[in-house]
């Protein structure tokens, strides 16, 4: 059988592994617009492309819990991710001890259950959730492995630089940028996560398929002493909480890097932020994600295109940093911090390069309100949490695929494509869109 798997992100990696234990005659054509991981890391490249994907740079926090990081469970079903997961969790921990890292211990039985009613008693509700965190450097670590492992098998061919633009429905074949063509192929995989949206658009329009998406999460990246919160994720290491403001919307903290660094994340059109933790480098600030979600109705409705514009409006304002950031204070009073202020800040900004500014010109004022209620809130369960010295920084977005039809494992109606990961709109973080692509491995050839 012949393979062109398109993506070497996450949920490409699921896949080859799997496969390589299933089915290690097949061939495998895997085309990928980045580069390979040691040129990746020395060239510093984009923080989404290239062998890994988005999961390469990223915090390496493995969420064992179902419900988090998305519904694939709900699409497999649930005794095949529990079937999955072990897997999962040995690629990703690949040649270390996984008992030695970092994890939520939700053992911790009454405290736990302490913290929780704490942020009940707030109407505040805390998803409690078991994960392992690898960490940023470890992480590189593993993918450097995974990639050792899979480039060396004689089937799989890796085309790094090679972004792929089209696809032919009438010879099975791929198309890249310059229009070279590839195939025929017996199956096509496309893995090419958020980042990606354009060929998946493309291929969900050949088939006919409705791919627009009408909710976003908008919002900043939030960042405190880590003192404050240290009393909270030295247990759980992590907070997910959500709450209903005033004007009836939810806000909920995503991604919480204790003792981490806050990072700026380049796309091709705008920039966003985002947030780190390392293993062996740790700085004195928590830093989290709060965020609003958005849903369209009528008539508009493309919510990428609304959170982008923000985002790409923000970049603008911010000049050559992209990244706006402002104190708490200066944010409450709706005026700008300066370099001056910041300089009076006991809260020194770990993303160096960000430019202080006034993210209420550039977030709608709804948006800004629910922020600074939901801040306020939290403060009465960690208290400091509205600190004025504390900072945000923006913007920080969380988009939602459209879920395409499925009318076989993981294949789009109308094309003869398997989709898998967060392209499939069933993924959001690095378990679940690693398990699908095991998933798909497995019945490959059935
Ligand atoms: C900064 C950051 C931190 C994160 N931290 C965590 C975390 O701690 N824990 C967690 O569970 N999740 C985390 N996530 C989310 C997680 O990384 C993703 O859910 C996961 O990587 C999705 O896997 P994927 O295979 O669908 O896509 P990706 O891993 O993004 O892979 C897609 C690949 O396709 C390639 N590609 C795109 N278009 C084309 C094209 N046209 N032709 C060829 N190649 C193409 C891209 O270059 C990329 O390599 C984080 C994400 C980011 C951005």
């Amino acid at each position: 059988m012949r393979i062109a798997v398109i993506g070497s992100g996450t949920s490409a990696i699921g896949f080859l592994y799997h496969l390589l234990k299933t089915h290690p005659e097949y061939e495998v054509d895997i085309f990928e617009r980045g580069l390979e991981p040691a040129r990746r890391a020395a060239e510093g490249e984009s923080i989404l492309y290239g062998f890994g994907g988005a999961g390469t740079f990223s915090d390496g926090k493995l969420s064992l819990s179902p419900q988090i990081g998305g519904e694939v469970a709900d699409y497999i079903g649930y005794e095949s991710f529990k079937k999955y997961l072990p897997e999962c969790l040995e690629l990703w921990t690949l040649g270390f001890d996984r008992k030695a890292l970092e994890r939520s211990d939700l053992s911790e039985g009454p405290r736990v259950w302490d913290i929780k009613r704490a942020f009940n008693e707030n109407r505040m509700d805390l998803t409690l959730g078991e994960f392992i965190h690898v960490g940023t450097d470890n992480l590189a670590t593993v993918i450097q492995r995974l990639y050792s492992l899979l480039s060396s098998h004689k089937s799989f061919h890796f085309h790094f630089s090679t972004p792929i633009k089209d696809y032919s429905h009438a010879d099975t074949a791929v198309i890249d940028e310059t229009g070279r063509s590839y195939g025929p192929y017996d199956q096509v995989i496309l893995a090419v996560g958020r980042s990606g949206s354009v060929l998946l658009n493309r291929i969900l329009e050949l088939s006919g398929a409705d791919f627009t998406s009408n909710t976003v999460d908008l919002g900043v990246r939030f960042e405190m002493p880590a003192i404050l919160t240290d009393e909270i994720t030295q247990i759980l290491y992590e907070f997910k909480v959500s709450y209903i403001t005033a004007q009836d919307d939810k806000v909920r903290t995503f991604c919480v890097n204790p003792r981490g660094y806050v990072v700026r994340e380049d796309g091709s059109d705008f920039s966003l932020v985002n947030g780190h933790s390392y293993t062996h480098q740790k700085s004195d600030l928590t830093n989290f994600a709060i965020l609003v979600t958005h849903k369209f109705t009528e008539p508009f409705k493309d919510s990428f295109e609304y959170a982008s514009s923000i985002a790409r409006l923000a970049n603008k304002l911010a000049g050559s940093g992209k990244i706006l950031v402002q104190r708490y204070k200066d944010f409450k009073a709706l005026r700008r911090s300066t370099n001056s202020k910041m300089q009076k800040s006991f809260v020194v900004p770990s993303l160096k390069g960000a430019t202080p500014g006034d993210l209420n010109l550039i977030l709608p004022r709804r948006t800004a309100a629910d922020i600074e209620e939901f801040i306020e809130q939290l403060s009465r369960v960690i208290p400091g949490a509205n600190n004025p010295d504390n900072l945000l920084y923006g913007i920080e977005a969380k988009f939602y695929s459209t879920k395409p039809d499925f009318d076989q494992w993981f294949r789009i109606k109308g094309a003869p494509i398997r989709i898998i990961g967060d392209a499939s709109g069933y993924s959001r973080g690095i378990v679940q869109a690693t398990i699908s692509g095991i998933a798909l491995a497995e019945t490959i050839g059935l």
